[in-house]
């Protein structure tokens, strides 16, 4: 392994080595910063990308990067390298918001963004231009709860990039949603979209209780973590079969539910759940307690998620539900 040279540090082989760059400043003049955590292995293999943060909200992901970059990664022992960036919207983070407030944009839309529009076009220009030298990569991201974990890959029309992708979800070992090109049209720009149109693989990772830290969901991703990183060769050792966590068979895709009416949002069903199509899987309620809309499984398939991004309401248009489904 040579030494590895990134955002103006230099990381000698079997190093680890702690940076930064600047992305920003707040109206005072205060500078804001991307942290970045460089694992430079002892031995050659892929530079495996771990980014987490895109949305401010969702911090398991941190976690699990400190965890495997700091305390698990033995860089004398490693192969290839980690080029990990924890907090990629530093500006969400800091107002606890999911989208960028100085825009009101959701940077994992933005991509591959632009060094001269708003400040995410900016942020997600200057995390293209971090991430494009890496070779594989796990993006970060957590549901609120209840929420199954599951991972998510893309179909982007390249079948030998597909077959990478299945590979690094099956070495994670969570349910797997496979997003076909067809589906969710509203989800463009995102960070894989970007990184896959430069033919690299690209795993995303829901874990749970976004704005928590939950034991047993930053195990599981830990887990996972280190078995891409075996499925990869960068470390010695066998896949260690995820535990404790359920899990929905593939192969599955999945459908939003989203809802009419304002109002409070009372689930009948658990993530995890089967549902037939047209069964009613929650109301929502008015302030004054009246049901205004009955919610129906729009087609056979599995709860995956309540993912309300506030408390427990909506207005129209949001998403209620994840439906997880055999395509
Ligand atoms: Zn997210």
């Amino acid at each position: 392994m040579q030494t590895l040279r990134i955002a103006g540090i230099s990381v000698p082989p079997g190093q680890r080595a702690l940076s930064e760059v600047a992305c920003g400043e707040l109206p005072d003049g205060t500078a804001v910063r991307l942290p970045l955590i460089v694992v430079n292995g002892a031995g050659d293999g892929p530079t495996l990308w771990l980014g987490a943060g895109l949305h401010g909200t969702e911090v398991p992901g941190m976690e699990v990067i400190r965890r495997i970059t700091r305390e698990l990664v033995d860089p004398g022992r490693l192969r290839g390298a980690l080029l990990a960036a924890p907090l990629l919207n530093p500006f969400s983070f800091h107002q606890h918001q999911m989208l960028t407030p100085q825009d009101g944009y959701n940077l994992n839309r933005v991509f591959p963004g632009s060094r001269v529009m708003l400040l995410s076009h900016r942020l997600a220009a200057q995390i293209a231009e971090l991430a494009d030298p890496c070779d594989v990569y796990l993006d970060f991201h957590a549901n609120p709860t209840p929420a199954l974990q599951f991972a998510i890959i893309k179909h982007s029309g390249d079948d030998a990039l597909w077959e990478r992708s299945q590979g690094l979800a099956r070495a994670f070992g969570i349910t797997t949603i496979q997003m076909i090109p067809t589906h969710e049209q509203h989800r463009t720009g995102t960070f894989t979209d970007h990184v896959q149109e430069r033919g690299k693989p690209c795993l995303v990772l829901e874990l749970i209780a976004w704005r928590r830290f939950d034991a047993a969901s930053l195990a599981t991703g830990v887990r996972g973590t280190l078995n891409v990183m075996r499925h990869l060769g960068m470390l010695d050792g066998a896949i260690e079969p995820q535990r404790d966590v359920p899990m929905i068979e593939g192969p599955l895709t999945r459908t939003e539910v989203t809802a009419n009416r304002g109002g409070l949002v009372h689930p009948y069903k658990y993530p995890g759940d089967p549902v037939t199509e047209g069964e009613t899987i929650a109301v929502i309620r008015n302030p004054w307690g009246d049901i205004v809309e009955e919610i129906r499984a729009p087609r056979d398939g599995w709860i995956l998620a309540w993912p309300l991004l506030g408390n427990q309401a909506v207005a129209t248009g949001d998403i209620l539900a994840f439906i997880a489904f055999r395509p």
